[in-house]
């Protein structure tokens, strides 16, 4: 096993890929899957923290158009990336690895409050650290949160988790004229309005300098094999 290139990261793993093949909801052996490959990561000495989406259950741009304001809908998103974070909390517990959900909202009776400090001192006690409510406000998403979240722990990179092996040009499942970068600047990447990440994301990574690395989580070991330097995905960098 090759050492990994990284010392601590911020894992980005969407809500939707938790659903498995299903359209809603949380598929456990997805979940399951997820733990192991991150646990196996932080097995290789990597401080792993990991934003999770919520987009398996709820969106608030969904329910915008339906009598719900979106500053209430994003509201109920940020719940359920809690959610998820609770149900990725037990499967890696289960395999008798510590994790700790951190919220960006207060609920004392659910979870801790992130605060910088405490994602640190977990970091550093070598727990699995699982940050959910997104940045607490409406109109952002986890991606940015990732990229956030990253920019304040002092991460090195973050890891984009997709069903994809990286950024292309346009859908490859759609598309089979579209091309796959192995390397983009983050203007580069802004510019192309690639869909694989928001702007608004692209744009704080590429003012706080940090690398992101956009890779499909469908090979079970690939983010160990992203902390290695090797595997295959885009670096948006630079
Ligand atoms: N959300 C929000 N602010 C944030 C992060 C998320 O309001 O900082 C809400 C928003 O409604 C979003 C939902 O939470 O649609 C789920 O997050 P996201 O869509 O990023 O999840 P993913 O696509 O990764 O599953």
């Amino acid at each position: 096993m090759s050492q990994p290139v990284y010392h601590r990261v911020v894992v980005k793993i969407s809500g939707e890929y938790l659903a498995g093949d299903q359209s809603f909801g949380i598929h456990q052996p997805t979940i399951d899957r997820v733990a192991t490959d991150l646990i196996e990561a932080q097995h290789r000495g990597v401080e792993v923290a990991v934003v999770v989406g919520g987009g398996n259950i709820f969106r608030g741009v969904e329910v915008s158009s339906r009598g719900v304001s979106r500053p209430t809908g994003d509201t109920m998103g940020m719940l359920a990336t809690v959610m998820n974070c609770l149900a990725l909390e037990a499967a890696i517990e289960r395999r008798g690895v510590s994790a700790r959900t951190l919220s960006s909202m207060v609920m004392p009776q659910v979870c801790e409050l992130f605060t910088r400090a405490t994602a640190h001192r977990y970091l550093s006690e070598r727990r699995i650290v699982l940050l959910g409510g997104g940045t607490g406000n409406p109109y952002f998403t986890t991606d940015t949160t990732a990229v956030l979240r990253a920019a304040e722990i002092g991460a090195q990179a973050v890891l984009k988790a997709t069903n994809v092996d990286g950024v292309y040009s346009a859908d490859p499942k759609k598309d089979p004229t579209a091309r796959r970068f192995d390397r983009l600047t983050h203007s580069q990447a802004l510019e192309g309005g690639y869909k694989v990440m928001d702007a608004t994301a692209f744009a704080l990574a590429r003012d706080t300098s940090l690398p992101i690395i956009v890779f499909s989580i469908a090979e079970p070991g690939s983010v160990g094999a992203i902390l290695s330097g090797g595997g295959r995905g885009t670096i948006v960098a630079g």
